[in-house]
């Protein structure tokens, strides 16, 4: 067949039936609404297993984490690396949630495939051809984030260069673009997501976090992307965003999340879709033990 696009796989011609992607025990792309939750940075052992433990309880089906993270600042805390993806590890399997982190390089692919469920390829390498193509090779679901420069054509070619290394398991990203508006982060591009539903069979997750840099922003970008036909969110939590080592004033609280998580389900229902409970009777038993955010952040300073 052929698809006279600049992109051919992702491409809504080449496909008849949606993709969908397993995440433990929901799946993207169907009628499910899949919440992934989780800090900016993963800071300390505590501060992971306690968000962990909290976006659980309140419905997240996904945990995210960055472990390498791209930071504007050289001089900015550069993740913990290694160790933050072992942490990863031991949320996951205290919480019984996938993991989704971020891969920065075509280097580490291996490396966060060993920890990862699902790699993360951030807005500032959409057009890192060779860290795609190298994501393409991997075994694992990929997330590509919409550079903050690219236009909705120029997103979708990033996803084929994951496609065409083999690679099927791949999912868009809307997190916002550079516009001249400065009171937001960025902008959010909330049509983004009915066109990329419209010219590619790829699930599409929305970012209101980094789409708008500010936590009272979050629920009302969720509910209007799955309002939009969003198939997931993915939203920074932190259980003390003022003394969070990186996007604090973006991130949620455990409570507020709860509550962001009780909005969309809110929308969700209305369009026909819902966010799925998980059941509990399949996943760790939550250690009822919580330990503080303050011992937390003094292991990671030490
Ligand atoms: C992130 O999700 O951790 C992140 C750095 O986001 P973005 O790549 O969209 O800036
Ligand atoms: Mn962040």
């Amino acid at each position: 067949m052929i698809v006279n696009k600049p992109y051919k796989l992702a491409a809504r011609e080449a496909r008849v039936v949606n993709t969908s992607i397993r995440l433990g025990s929901v799946t993207l792309g169907g009628d499910d609404v899949v919440i992934m939750a989780g800090p900016c940075t993963v800071e300390s052992r505590e501060q992971m297993l306690e968000t962990a433990r909290g976006v659980r309880r309140h419905g997240a089906h996904v945990l995210r984490g960055g472990a390498f993270k791209p930071r504007s600042s050289p001089y900015s805390f550069q993740g913990l690396g290694e160790e933050g993806l072992r942490l990863l590890r031991e949320a996951k399997d205290q919480s019984g949630l996938p993991v989704i982190t971020e891969v920065m390089e075509p280097g580490t692919v291996g490396l966060v495939s060993e920890y990862a469920d699902v790699l993360q390829i951030g807005a500032r390498n959409c057009q890192n051809y060779p860290l795609l193509r190298e994501v393409g090779l991997a075994n694992k679901p990929v997330m590509v984030k919409r550079g903050p420069g690219c236009t909705v054509e120029e997103w979708i070619m990033a996803a084929d260069y994951v496609m065409a290394q083999g690679n099927t398991q791949v999912m868009l990203c809307e997190r916002g673009i550079k516009t001249f508006e400065t009171y937001t982060r960025n902008t959010l591009d909330l049509s983004a997501i009915p066109i990329a539903k419209r010219l590619t069979h790829l699930p599409v997750i929305v970012d209101p976090s980094h789409g708008t840099g500010k936590w009272y922003l979050v629920k009302a970008m969720c509910q209007a992307a799955v309002a939009a036909g969003a198939d997931g969110v993915l939203i920074e939590v932190h259980p003390t965003p003022d003394t969070a080592m990186c996007d604090g004033p973006q991130s949620l609280t455990i409570e507020n999340f709860g509550d962001c998580v009780a909005g969309i389900r809110t929308v969700a229902e209305a369009v026909g879709r819902r966010v799925p409970h998980l059941d509990a009777a399949f996943l760790p038993a939550l250690d009822p033990k919580v330990e503080t955010p303050a011992a937390a952040r003094s292991l990671v300073l030490a």
